[in-house]
């Protein structure tokens, strides 16, 4: 299909692009990688008057790791963050999900920050950056604030950017030492959207477990963290017994929906079966990271 009439702009500095989002406000979008966009115009469901197309500011491309984080421009390609020596050391959560994220072609073009700012629920990343707190640097006309995941998640499609502010950096936790993670999912083929997924993480001292993130995607409008189970599992022995409590407390506490792909029961049962798997894979490898 054809895309609608649509004004384009392609400003080449962040300041310019916050100046266009501060004069057309809700009438404009922002076009990062187009994976998601361009599908939503040709099929009349999003209808921008404005486009502001951002690939041509380079200040919003790049991974560093300052201080104890791992910081990611919005405009960095998911393949290029997948291929990041930088992250898959210090952040192997984000690092395993990448991967999983549509087909090659779509990361070629894909954005960190388009995948972010589209929040759809049933994506990989809302549910890493749910699971290990990252957090969300935005521009708008009166400067910048940081928002934290837990925050950022308003609803279907919904975050709490306001119409005139720019996504420009995601910043994720660099993982302590003895940290396991695992990103566990159940799609209909290779590809697609999860059903259902899980972002793990478990660090272990010693023998024990001190801290335990475990985050669904394709449960609920927003990544859900599923904090009883988290409480649950911290001061205890990683053991097959542990996790099959761990992830009937998870499961238990959701009220997933149903669709064409499975019902809310079936959601609840694949992910039980995802907290069991993503907590053994991430107990093993914790013990090779200690
Ligand atoms: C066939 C297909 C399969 C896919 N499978 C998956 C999958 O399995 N898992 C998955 O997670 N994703 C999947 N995707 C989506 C893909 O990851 C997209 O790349 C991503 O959701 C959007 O990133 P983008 O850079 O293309 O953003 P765009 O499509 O350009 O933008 C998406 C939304 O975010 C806004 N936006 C983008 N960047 C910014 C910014 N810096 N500041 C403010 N707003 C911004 C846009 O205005 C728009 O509303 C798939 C896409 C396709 C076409």
């Amino acid at each position: 299909m054809k895309l609608p009439p649509v004004e384009y702009v392609a400003p080449s500095t962040v300041s310019e692009a916050v100046a266009l989002l501060a004069e057309h406000q809700d009438e404009a979008s922002v076009l990062a990688g187009g994976q998601s966009l361009i599908p939503l115009l040709a099929l009349r469901l999003a209808h921008p008057a404005v486009l502001i197309d951002i690939n041509g500011i380079a200040e919003l491309s790049g991974v560093s790791a300052p201080n104890g984080w791992v910081a990611i421009g919005a405009t960095t390609r998911e393949y290029v963050a997948e291929e990041s020596a930088t992250l898959a050391a210090a952040v192997p959560l984000l690092a395993a999900a990448l991967p999983l994220i549509g087909h090659e072609a779509i990361r070629s073009r894909g954005t960190i920050g388009g995948s972010l700012a589209h929040a759809d629920p049933a994506a990989e990343l809302p549910a890493v950056a749910r699971a290990l707190d990252a957090e969300f640097v935005v521009r708008g006309p009166a400067g910048e604030r940081v928002i934290p995941a837990a925050d950022w998640f308003e609803g279907y499609l919904t975050t709490s950017r306001r119409p005139d502010e720019l996504l420009v950096q995601v910043r994720f936790p660099v993982a302590g030492p003895g940290t396991g993670f695992s990103f566990q999912e159940v799609a209909r083929r290779h590809g697609d959207f999860a059903i259902v997924g899980l972002a793990a993480s478990l660090t272990l001292s010693g023998a024990a477990i001190s801290d335990a993130r475990l985050a669904f995607a394709g449960m609920s409008d927003v990544p859900l963290r599923a904090t009883d189970a988290e409480d649950f599992l911290v001061g205890q022995r990683p053991s097959a017994s542990l996790f099959d409590e761990a992830a009937r407390l998870a499961a238990d506490n959701t009220d997933p929906p149903a669709d064409l792909h499975g019902s809310s029961d079936y959601r609840k049962k694949v992910a039980a079966a995802l907290v069991r798997r993503g907590l053994r894979a991430a107990a093993d490898n914790a013990g090779e990271r200690q």
